[in-house]
């Protein structure tokens, strides 16, 4: 049984979040999609709105979970019995971040392998905080966010 997690804050869920998530889950037989609930970025949404989000966009398969993680993800992952990190890469802005990162999961927990998943290339542009301050100027984010994520975003900058 091969579970990974793929944590993020997901603030809010993009087409490339939901796009590695999906191929994430054709992978392996379980992913937790874990939403950082206590994290130093100021986020927009809340950890239950972003989880709500995701569970909705991704609740419908069956080896998907979505769950909020206010500890560390290295031991949300021991708590599941899970040894994989799943992490999209944009390009090598997104790499050389995301090897460091990998480094400090190695270093709590060297059983921790992290799996990194090239976005796709039609995805390079699709940012959280790119898209917050598009919405947040009345700009159409339909393309880059699923439906349902640009209801809640034009919600938050009352334009619902
Ligand atoms: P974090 O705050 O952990 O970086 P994000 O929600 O920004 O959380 O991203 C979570 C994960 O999703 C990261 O691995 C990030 O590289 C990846 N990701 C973000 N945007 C995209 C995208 N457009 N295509 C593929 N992966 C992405």
């Amino acid at each position: 049984m091969l579970t990974a997690a793929f944590p993020g804050s997901f603030d809010p869920p993009t087409f490339g979040h939901l796009d590695i998530i999906l191929r994430a889950a054709a992978m392996f037989d379980r992913l937790l999609v874990v939403v950082a609930g206590n994290t130093s970025k100021k986020c927009l949404f809340s950890a239950e709105e972003r989880a709500d989000m995701l569970r909705s966009l991704a609740g419908e398969r069956k080896n998907v979970r979505v769950e909020i993680c206010d500890s560390l993800v290295v031991d949300f992952l021991r708590k599941e019995n899970a040894k994989l990190i799943v992490r999209g890469v944009r390009g090598a802005g997104d790499f050389s971040y995301e090897a460091e990162l990998s480094a400090v999961y190695k270093a709590m927990d060297s059983g921790v392998e992290t799996v990194f998943m090239a976005a796709d290339p039609g995805h390079f542009h699709l940012r959280s905080s790119f898209i917050k301050e598009i919405a947040s100027f009345g700009g159409k984010v339909d393309g880059m966010v699923p439906p349902l994520v640009a209801e809640a975003l034009a919600g938050k900058f009352g334009r619902g």
